[in-house]
């Protein structure tokens, strides 16, 4: 057992279901008990689809488990074949009825249904979401893949968009078109839009274009091994990326790597004058590891952020991650306990967050900019707007996305300069968000109430308990503009300890920041 509050990904026949709702022709009947079709809400309100999923539920109740869940399955599928006639259809169990043992897949075999039936073996006391939305995908192109010739112009397949992925619908059709640009035609993307009868063909495509390692590596592998299918690597978010991802769909299908780039616009917004204030800023990011990993590229070659944590939920991904946040000189977190990345939030006093919707709530409570790069997400990160990550255009996007919550450049030394102030005072917001720029109380200029970098302050004092800071240091430290105050705190009472020192006084604090600065 594990309390849990938040989890970042739902169970495995979640995922599932993100593939049947993404194609057209597929229908899933899924065991499961009443209640379950909660799951219908993630579709139609959160990515505000205009159907109902795909998915036919048993809804067993409490009064059927004396009784023949098993008929009430067979009646639930034949029902749903004949009311929706699918090209192929899904069966499987959710967690409750992955306990009751009634077997989805032996008892549709025994309806005959003129159509394809995959049965999905879903561990959901051991897997998760994403884990889910591959394994269907890979069942579903097993079971219908065909063999056949290669396409006579270069074709290539896309994998891996699902319905309820983070920008997914303008993520594909941004690849689609850079494709085009280099003469490839898309053959089918999947699992997005496609059809049975699409999976039917995947294998005539000259390679694979994998976009979301989470949700369709397993396919990419598979077709690779039974096809000769190549698939790329790079995933390309970021201009960076992009570039790498376009030399490597050049190598592939043999075709120049010559892509317009008149709209990329991020590399000289980062590189304008008016950025030199993002340099060096301390950035926390966790997400999926497919998207994190993407952004601390960004973050620090792009536009010169400085990455002070980087981490994933999905364990799949932790040798990747690992790797990766080495390179930043920093150590992966694992985790999927949202406690445990709100502790290294604290620990990193980043000035910016990027995360996925937890992030966000953490973001707010500790009162540090924060922007979403990852799912799970809210309702307001599938926008009525194109707004790709991916390609170009999603350089773009991320440049205004990451930026737009920080406190802007000049409004940054007006906090500094009159911290005193009854507008720009510590713990004003930035004023574009408004709200927080309201005066504060004469008393609170004077004694601030604990804020939220006071509170991590606070965190870290608990840690260095053993260190005592005299009344004078404390008042030099607040100085110190407020979005780097937690870090030379860290930083002094990480030399006061190595020095053996238990009181800080201000000779303390400059001695420090002449030790770092070194
Ligand atoms: S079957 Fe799984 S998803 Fe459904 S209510 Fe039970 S625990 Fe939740």
């Amino acid at each position: 057992m594990k309390l849990t509050l938040w989890t970042y990904e739902g169970p495995p026949h979640v995922g599932a279901m993100r593939v049947a709702t993404a194609m057209k022709g597929v229908h899933y009947v899924l065991h499961a008990p009443q209640g379950d079709t909660y799951a219908d809400l993630l579709f139609t309100m959160i990515e505000r689809r205009n159907h109902r999923p795909p998915v036919t539920f048993t809804t067993f109740q409490a009064s059927d488990l004396g009784a023949d869940t098993a008929t009430l399955f067979k009646r639930a599928a034949q029902g749903a074949y004949d009311r929706f006639q699918p090209q192929a259809m899904i069966v499987g169990a959710s967690c409750t009825a992955e306990l009751i043992q009634d077997d989805p897949g032996g008892l549709a075999s025994t309806l005959g249904l003129p159509c394809p039936v995959v049965p999905l073996d879903l561990p959901s006391y051991s897997r998760k979401e994403n884990f889910g939305a591959d394994e269907t995908l890979l069942a579903l192109t097993r079971a219908l893949a065909q063999p056949c010739d290669r396409t006579e112009n270069i074709t290539c397949n896309i994998l891996g968009a699902t319905a309820l992925g983070f920008r997914h619908r303008d993520d594909v059709a941004e690849i689609t078109s850079l494709l085009l640009q280099m003469g490839i035609a898309v053959n089918v993307a999947a699992p997005l839009d496609a059809t049975p009868a699409d999976l039917a063909r995947l294998p005539a495509a000259h390679f694979n274009v994998l976009l979301y390692p989470e949700t369709g590596e397993s396919t990419a592998r598979w077709l690779e091994k039974t096809h000769a299918q190549p698939f790329t690597k790079t995933i390309p978010i970021g201009a960076h990326a992009t570039r790498d991802f376009i030399a490597e769909v050049a190598a592939l299908a043999g075709v120049s790597p010559t892509v317009d780039e008149a709209n990329l616009r991020l590399p000289w917004w980062s590189a304008s004058v008016d950025s030199t204030y993002l340099t060096g800023k301390r950035v926390f990011i966790f997400g999926d590891a497919t998207h994190a990993m993407a952004a601390a590229r960004v973050a620090r070659d792009e536009i010169g952020f400085d990455v002070v944590g980087l981490g994933c939920y999905n364990r799949e991904f932790a040798r990747p991650m690992r790797a990766a946040a080495k390179e930043y000189g920093v150590e992966a977190l694992i985790s999927d306990d949202y406690l445990e990345v709100e502790a290294a939030i604290i620990a990193a006093a980043p000035e910016l967050i990027l995360g996925t919707q937890m992030e966000r709530h953490i973001a707010k409570r500790l009162g540090i900019a924060c922007a979403v790069i990852s799912a799970p997400v809210h309702v307001q990160d599938f926008p009525a707007r194109y707004s790709p990550q991916m390609g170009f255009e999603g350089a773009n996007v991320l440049f205004d996305t990451w930026i737009h919550p920080l406190v802007m450049g000049l409004e940054e030394h007006l906090l500094t300069m009159f911290r005193e102030d009854f507008e720009f005072h510590d713990a004003a917001g930035p004023s574009h968000h408004g709200g927080k720029a309201t005066p504060a109380p004469a008393q609170q200029i004077l004694e601030p109430t604990p804020d939220a970098a006071t509170q991590m302050i606070e965190a870290a004092q608990a840690l260095a308990h053993a260190l005592h800071w005299l009344p004078d240091a404390e008042r030099e430290l607040k100085k110190i503009p407020f979005f780097v105050r937690a870090k030379a705190r860290r930083n002094t009472e990480k030399y006061a300890a190595e020095k053996g020192v238990t009181q800080i006084t201000i000779e303390t604090l400059y001695e420090a920041k002449a030790h770092y600065a070194r």
